[in-house]
């Protein structure tokens, strides 16, 4: 068993992606060929954002963002600890502070009612990861945000095709009559917004694993702000505002025409992938409750979904379970072992003891094989192979 399963996946979508790779090989527009521009105009209609920016990975896509918003050395965004460490490291390298302020232990995600005490006259952004697949509370981290003047950046690199639907509207709206489209809407027809398109900017990253890969790496900028996005597709190309006039410092970040390609490719199928993505989630948590009661799942709120780029539980004794489980042929990974404030690259930022529920996650979560193409039969295997390994 794979962990992720992109075999099935490329056999599913092989005369399709194949295609699409000849024809930019015939064209030869390597660097921002007409797929660029294509999957940027896909990618923006499916998120509802204005603008999407293609860049070279998820990486780039928090480090340009940062640049955008120009920090001044000492600036600081506040973050989640409990991340990999792209998060922080860009914050850093844009000449940013990173102010770690801790988890929900249910979520893992930034505790939105934590942040509030972290801001200084020095902050200029919030920085809220969808760890595994979900947003964290991004109407209150909004709020908090316009309160204090500063941009959110939502590192959206596991939840791209995720759903929020956010406080229920009031009795008044409710009851009135509302469209929207089945694939956006609930039962009853509340409609949802998607991931990377709930906050100044969203950034994802196409990195194979993620729940929209490439075949490389590559990633992508959301926001409706003309300005901003405007500053960011400048940034992409060194700063340049028309050839060879470099308005601004900026970076080579952008995404190769071939990997664009292979991203609509992929958008065949995706809006199946997310639908079987998250009857995958529900039906993990529903056998795993029957099969070992009292393990700990994690919490999905009920105003959003959860695209699981990882389908991750919590445990004891972590080693010995994994190693019962890779006995019995079930991989597994852990995202992450090290809070980043106990990385030694970060721990300057925040004492050891801080961020309790950050360290507590660390200790014990583990993520199970999960992707689209997951079957059945996989998922039942791997639910009796962790009730023997805890049993
Ligand atoms: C994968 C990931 C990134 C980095 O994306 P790359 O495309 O690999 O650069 C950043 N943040 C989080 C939370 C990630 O999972």
């Amino acid at each position: 068993m794979d962990f992720i399963d992109l075999k099935s996946q490329y056999a599913a979508l092989r005369d399709n992606i194949n295609a699409r790779i000849q024809k930019v090989l015939d064209h030869g527009q390597y660097i921002l060929g007409p797929e660029v521009r294509e999957m940027e105009e896909a990618l923006a209609a499916y998120t509802g954002a204005k603008h999407c920016i293609s860049v070279a990975s998820g990486t780039e896509a928090l480090l340009i963002c940062l640049m955008a918003l120009e920090l001044r050395p000492g600036d600081e965004v506040i973050t989640s600890p409990f991340t990999f460490a792209a998060t922080a490291e860009m914050i850093v390298l844009a000449g940013g502070v990173p102010v770690f302020v801790d988890i929900e232990p249910g979520t893992a995600n930034l505790d939105a009612t934590l942040i509030e005490a972290a801001i200084t006259a020095k902050t200029r952004a919030i920085m809220p990861v969808s760890l595994y697949g979900q947003v964290a509370d991004m109407d209150a981290i909004n709020a908090i945000a316009a309160r204090h003047g500063l941009a959110v950046i939502e590192d959206a690199a596991q939840s791209f095709g995720a759903t929020y639907y956010g406080a229920p509207a009031p009795p008044s709206a409710a009851a009135a009559p509302r469209g929207g489209s089945p694939a956006l809407g609930r039962p009853g027809g509340e409609r949802g917004r998607k991931s990377c398109n709930l906050s100044t900017f969203g950034c994802t990253s196409f990195f194979p694993s993620k729940p929209l890969g490439c075949y490389g790496d590559g990633g992508a900028i959301f926001t409706s702000d003309d300005a901003l996005a405007q500053a960011c597709r400048e940034i992409r190309t060194h700063g340049q505002s028309q050839r060879y006039l470099h308005t601004r410092v900026g970076v080579g970040g952008r995404m190769d025409t071939l990997q664009c390609a292979v991203v609509l490719g992929k958008l065949e199928r995706f809006e199946w992938e997310v639908s079987r993505r998250l009857a995958l989630g529900e039906a993990y948590g529903a056998k795993l409750k029957a099969a070992v009661p009292g393990l700990q799942l994690l919490q999905v709120k009920a105003d959003r979904d959860c695209v699981w780029a990882q389908y991750t539980v919590f445990v004891d004794d972590r080693e010995a379970v994994q190693a019962r489980l890779k006995a019995a042929g079930i991989p597994t990974a852990v995202h992450y072992p090290r809070p980043l404030h106990h990385q030694p690259a970060y721990a300057r930022y925040a004492a050891a003891d801080a961020c309790p529920h950050s360290l507590a996650a660390a200790a014990r979560v583990l993520s199970l094989p999960m992707s689209a193409d997951l079957t059945e039969a996989q998922q039942d295997q791997v639910v009796a192979a962790l009730a023997a390994a805890l049993g």
